[in-house]
């Protein structure tokens, strides 16, 4: 028997379901043919639907009113207070219903993400509350045109003059930039000195737009999600109070939101794991080929077989790597033992890799529908392909892995 969610969270499933029919539903129904059509998901410019993206928005409001936006962060800063163990179960909850907009029932990398615990006491209204609450949105620039698996090759940069910090530089590949309330920027202050050479930043775009700040053009992407995208920042002048932390701190608190996203890994991939396999086991029980069921033919039992291996075995990998990461403290502590460090990048691997496989065997058993492009089964399929890059590939995961193991390029 499958581990299922604790007791004490039932009470926050309930409530989870209760808001989707509510809140969520309605909206998916009303919206149903723009989300289940590509060329309707985005707009002429290759944006996100302007109904779909306002959608989004009032479905992360309505939830952050329930509490729900925010469960994953710390009661001392308006979060929920569920460790990252608990929120495997909520997150695999709100996936369960699929890619429409139910998961805009919680945070994101647009939203509330963990960079909030950082932000000083003084900031919390401007900057914590609204995202918390869902009733703001945000961007986490960290990547460059020519800056992405080694940040240590970033250019953006910010030098202080006065009680000012200028700053120049060009990101890619950002998701939210051009609808984010508040862009946070991570850049170099202090070259030369590893991991502390890097600080980061917050702003509200409103501020800024066309004072230094500009938003760059849309990064069209495969699953035409629509909210990829570049921004440019040329002698921008951010007060001294722009910066959340430490000076030098800006590397680890970049981490502390990239670990938070591939921690967030395990109940996203189990959710979408499983509804491809009851969608493929559906398909092979009711498709006939020469009159008799597809699922009659063992290669294909097999196929399903090895989905199910890979869900089972990624969900349970899921579960023991959470809990072995919270037995250090707080996950989002910056002082990171060389063991949690491999378990983050562990966690991501392991479901972005079990993912891809169960997503790819799901497309094939679908034959032509799983090729046609507004299909769930494609959707997910795209989403599974594109998951293995962003908050660092397949490559880096393995690189840490290595690294934390004692070994690396350097190695006499
Ligand atoms: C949809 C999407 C959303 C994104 N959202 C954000 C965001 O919100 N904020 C943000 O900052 N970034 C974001 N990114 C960027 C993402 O984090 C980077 O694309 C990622 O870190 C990889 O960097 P790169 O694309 O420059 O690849 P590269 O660094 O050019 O790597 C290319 C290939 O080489 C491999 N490689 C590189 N170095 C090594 C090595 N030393 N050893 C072995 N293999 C190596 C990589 O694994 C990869 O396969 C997003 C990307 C996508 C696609």
């Amino acid at each position: 028997m499958i581990e299922q969610t604790p007791s004490h969270l039932l009470p926050i499933i309930e409530k989870i379901e209760t808001f989707y029919t509510s809140e969520v539903e309605p909206r998916e129904h009303q919206l149903r043919h723009r989300l289940r059509n590509s060329l309707e998901y985005i707009d002429r410019t290759g944006k996100l639907h302007p109904e779909i993206q306002a959608a989004r928005r009032e479905i992360m409001q309505a939830s952050g009113m329930e509490g729900l936006f925010s469960l994953h962060l710390p009661q001392s800063i308006g979060g929920g207070g569920l460790s990252r163990t608990e929120m495997f179960f909520i997150e695999e909850k709100v996936y369960s219903y699929g890619i429409d907009l139910a998961p805009g029932i919680l945070s994101w990398t647009d939203g509330s993400t963990p960079r909030l615990i950082f932000v000083r006491e003084e900031l919390q209204d401007q900057f914590v509350r609204p995202l918390i609450l869902g009733q703001k949105t945000s961007c986490h620039a960290v990547t460059e045109p020519d800056a992405g698996s080694n940040l240590f090759d970033m250019k953006t940069n910010a030098v202080q003059k006065g009680d000012k910090w200028i700053l120049n530089g060009h990101k890619a590949y950002i998701t939210n930039p051009f609808e984010a309330d508040i862009v946070n920027v991570l850049a170099i202050t202090d070259p030369g000195i590893g991991k502390k050479s890097f600080s980061y930043f917050q702003f509200e775009s409103k501020d800024y737009l066309g004072k230094g700040f500009k938003h760059g053009r849309i990064n069209r992407t495969m699953f035409d999600d629509g909210l990829t995208g570049e921004l440019h920042f040329e002698n921008l002048e951010l007060p001294e109070s722009a910066m959340i932390g430490n000076r030098g701190q800006g590397f680890e608190i970049a981490l502390t939101s990239i670990n938070w996203t591939r921690t967030r890994r395990g109940g996203m991939c189990s959710a979408w794991s499983k509804l491809l396999i009851d969608k493929t086991l559906d398909r092979l029980k009711h498709r006939k080929v020469a009159g008799k069921p597809l699922g009659r033919n063992q290669g294909l039992q097999w196929m399903v077989s090895d989905m199910y291996i890979d869900w089972y075995s990624a969900r349970a990998t899921s579960l023991a790597c959470l809990r072995d990461i919270e037995k250090f403290g707080p996950w989002w502590d910056t002082n990171r033992p060389q063991e949690q460090i491999r378990l983050f990048a562990l966690m991501k691997i392991v479901n972005d890799e079990s993912f891809y496989r169960v997503a790819d065997k799901a497309l094939q058993l679908h034959g032509a529908t799983g090729i046609m492009k507004d299909t769930v089964v494609n959707k997910l399929f795209q989403i599974a392909r594109n998951l293995r890059i962003p908050g660092g590939t397949d490559e880096s995961q393995r690189n840490t892995i290595a690294e934390t193991l004692g070994l690396n390029a350097n190695m006499q």
